[in-house]
Order: structure tokens, then sequence, then C-alpha cells
């Protein structure tokens, strides 16, 4: 496992940067290749520092990652993480502009990254200040929600899973939804088989180490599952 030196991603004339590091497996076409996505929401910090901490551990080079190509977006919106606001600095809440031929930098710069990558899975990470607790959506493939279970589970020596039969609107069973937003960012609409999608949410008004925690397992484990689903799978 190499980890690749952050790419300095200028989307031309916007002037925006938004950081990727990329950490690859020792045999290249063998890995399992997932995007993890944090910061669209710009006051969203939670995602960003966890995005820190799991680039830290690429680093280390653990058996973990050994057949994983990580693509780490740390900071998806920087405009408004500059600003301390959940929308960009032209107003816009960027997870409802996907797919819908949005001409915002950072969405064209993002869609562009997630049809050429076609990735295997995709984690998205945000944080609620209405939830009291972990919590996600899933989409896509159906085994997303076998890995989000397990996600919330480990999260959970952290911070509460959100047990609230409605989460933010959506019907929710033991901290999942399978419904959600539309425009968020997600797979291309044409990409089949369709990927591994999940949604982590922290609660945004618990303290930051602690979502950090919940984040960085919950993320570790979602790969140690997805792997073990994938060989089930092979078996069969
Ligand atoms: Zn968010």
């Amino acid at each position: 496992m190499v980890t690749d030196s952050p790419l300095e991603t200028v989307i031309p004339s916007s002037g925006i940067y938004i950081p990727k590091i990329i950490s690859r497996p020792l045999r290249p076409a063998d890995g399992f290749k997932m995007g993890i996505f944090a910061g669209i929401h710009g006051d969203e910090e939670a995602g960003t520092l966890a995005v820190h901490e799991l680039i830290k551990w690429a680093e280390s080079k653990p058996a973990a990652l050994h057949d994983y190509e990580l693509h780490f977006y740390p900071v998806c919106n920087p405009t408004g993480r500059n600003l301390g606001t959940r929308h960009n600095h032209s107003g816009l809440d960027l997870n409802r502009e996907f797919w819908s031929g949005s001409t915002e930098p950072e969405v064209v710069f993002l869609e562009a990254e997630l049809r050429r990558e076609r990735f295997d899975g995709l984690i998205a990470l945000h944080s609620d200040d209405d939830s009291d607790g972990c919590y996600g959506f899933v989409r896509g493939a159906l085994l997303s929600e076998h890995l989000l279970e397990p996600a919330l589970a480990a999260a959970s020596s952290h911070l509460p899973r959100n047990e609230l039969p409605l989460i933010d609107g959506f019907l929710a069973a033991r901290g999942i939804i399978k419904e959600g937003y539309d425009g968020i960012l997600c797979a291309p609409p044409g990409q089949h088989p369709r990927p591994l999608e999940i949604v982590f949410e922290t609660p945004a008004l618990a303290l930051m180490p602690q979502q950090v925690a919940a984040t960085v397992a919950a993320v570790k484990t979602m790969l140690a599952e997805y792997r073990e689903l994938q060989a089930f799978a092979a078996n069969l």
C-alpha cells in the first residue's frame, strides 16, 4: 500500500482547490476502489478530521488495506468551510446539486471524478446537529445496509446510535435510512452494477474527538466487512 502525495486539484477558472489523496494497494490491479468524501457541507468538520486520521492510518501501511485503493476527498466544499457554512460561497447546498446539470465548479469536478473512477463504494461523511446519535443513509448496492449495521455498532463504542423511528423526516430502523434526498453526492446514474453507497452521520453537537473516533471506527468497519462480504459472495 502506497500513499501518493496530495494532488493539487484547483478547479480551472474557479480558483477553488479540492484536495485529493490516493492510497494504493501494493498490486495495482488487486484492489477494491473506494471513494471517501467529507465536508460537502462546509460546517461539518468531524468528517474532514476523520479523513485526516484515516489518511495517517493508510500511510502506516496497515494489513487491513493491502487490497484497497482509497481515494480520500477531505474537503469537498472548501469555500463553505472557509466561511463556516453548510452551503458553498454561492449559497448552494452542494449535496442537492448532483447529476442534475449543475454548473457549480465543485459539483462539476466531483462528478468527473465519480465518472472516471467508477468506485466500488462511496462513503460520504456528515454531521447532523438535530441528532443525538449516529445514523446513516444507504442506497445503491443491497449490501450497503449490511455494512452500515456493523459500522454503527462499532461507532457506538464512542457515540450512541440514533434509535428513533423517524430521523431527519425519514423512516429509520436502528439508525439506518433507506430513502434519501435527491441530488446527493452518489455514483453516476448510469453506473452498473450499482456500487456500495453509504452516508454516515455523527451528532454534530457531541464532542468533536468522539465524533471523529466514531467516524473512523465506522469507516474501518465498513472496509473490513466489505471484503468479508465480497469473499462470501465469491464462494456462493
Ligand atoms: Zn451534511
